[in-house]
């Protein structure tokens, strides 16, 4: 049944495959976003859609629109864009989690919470499963995010409990895939850029430190799939088990795009989590989703997309960012 769904983050890279495959399904999507991280170019394709409406919003607002669902996924992802302004960060997390809830509760739409793989901080345990409770650093570069997206969380279920607000909360660990920023600074966005530029691919520590990378496509039918799903409210695990270390992945990269770019080894940021792989043993029973696409394929539709996106010239010109105004101190 067609459903009218509002996206909040999107014009952001999941976002926007999100808008894409619910208008596909014959819905009717409203995207939100303030357009910090987002782009216009990644919904341009989508604006003539009679179904598609864009509002540029910040959800640390509050915001009423009469919707069956919410998917809310507003935040900056990628470590350079959230630690650029930490406080908004949070403050996007929490105040956003409030509002997007507080509308759920008014017209009675079901809400889903992106949260993250970072919830576990830098893991004890491995594979990280939905019951472990993580390992998180409350002052630390990275806290902004972790914690806000923890505070996300408890918002959630709490009302949930309270309200009886009907939540789905999902972990994603990290996606790529086309539409992520070039100078997002993320490894693989980094890597590809590196790559197709000639410029040396840039390893933070060692490069020992691992992750596990599901592309975009698998994991925006997992999202689907788990708000189609009754009675199942999560946490749930959202990613490709595929575990590899930084250094694989930067030798994977070069391989592939068969340039002459070296590597070369940059200090680790505080903070960084050493290993990372999901146990999705939950999201495999109860919403029969598991990832379809090898991170070798999905790297080649990535690396295609950027080398297209690196001709234009627009391609080339730094984001600039407002930087956050300082208060002024007294002496
Ligand atoms: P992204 O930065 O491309 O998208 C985030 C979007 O939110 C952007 O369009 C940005 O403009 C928008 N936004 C940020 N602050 C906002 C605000 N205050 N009001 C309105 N819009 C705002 O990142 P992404 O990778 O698409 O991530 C989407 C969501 O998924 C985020 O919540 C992120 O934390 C979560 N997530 C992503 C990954 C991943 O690997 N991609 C992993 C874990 C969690
Ligand atoms: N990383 C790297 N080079 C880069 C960007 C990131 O070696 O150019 C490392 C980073 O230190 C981390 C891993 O790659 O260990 C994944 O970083 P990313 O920012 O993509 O995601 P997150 O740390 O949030 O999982």
């Amino acid at each position: 049944m067609k459903k009218r769904i509002l996206i909040t983050g999107g014009a952001g890279f999941l976002g926007s495959h999100l808008c894409e495959q619910l208008l596909n399904q014959g819905n009717e999507v409203i995207c939100l976003d303030n357009l910090f991280t987002g782009r216009k170019q990644n919904i341009a394709h989508l604006m003539s859609q009679p179904n598609f409406e864009f509002i540029r919003h910040d959800i640390t607002e509050p915001i009423t629109v009469e919707v069956d669902q919410i998917y809310n996924l507003a935040c900056p992802a990628s470590p350079p864009h959230y630690q650029y302004n930490a406080i908004k960060t949070i403050k996007t997390s929490v105040m956003g989690a409030i509002n997007v809830l507080g509308l759920a509760r008014r017209v009675h739409a079901r809400v889903f919470q992106a949260s993250t793989s970072e919830i576990y901080g830098d893991p004890e345990v491995h594979p990280q499963p939905e019951s472990y409770w993580g390992h998180v650093n409350t002052i630390g570069v990275r806290s902004c995010y972790d914690e806000g997206k923890r505070v996300a969380e408890t918002l959630f279920f709490d009302y949930h409990r309270q309200n009886g607000v009907d939540i789905r909360v999902v972990r994603i660990f990290n996606t790529y895939g086309p539409r992520m920023l070039p100078d997002d600074g993320r490894v693989v966005s980094n890597f590809i850029v590196q790559a197709l530029r000639g410029e040396d691919l840039t390893i933070y520590g060692d490069g020992s430190q691992t992750r596990s990378f599901c592309y975009v496509d698998d994991l925006i039918n997992g999202f689907m799939k788990f708000m189609e799903t009754d009675d199942f409210t999560g946490p749930v695990n959202l990613g490709n088990p595929g575990e590899f270390t930084m250094l694989e992945l930067a030798e994977l990269v070069l391989k592939k795009t068969g340039g002459k770019s070296k590597i070369t080894f940059r200090p680790l940021p505080p903070d960084d989590p050493r290993q990372r792989q999901p146990d999705i043993t939950l999201a495999k029973n109860r919403l029969g989703w598991e990832p379809k696409v090898p991170l070798s394929e999905g790297l080649d539709h990535t690396i295609a997309y950027f080398s297209q996106l690196l001709k234009s010239p627009a391609a080339h010109q730094p984001r600039t960012m407002k930087k956050p105004v300082r208060p002024q101190t007294l002496n």
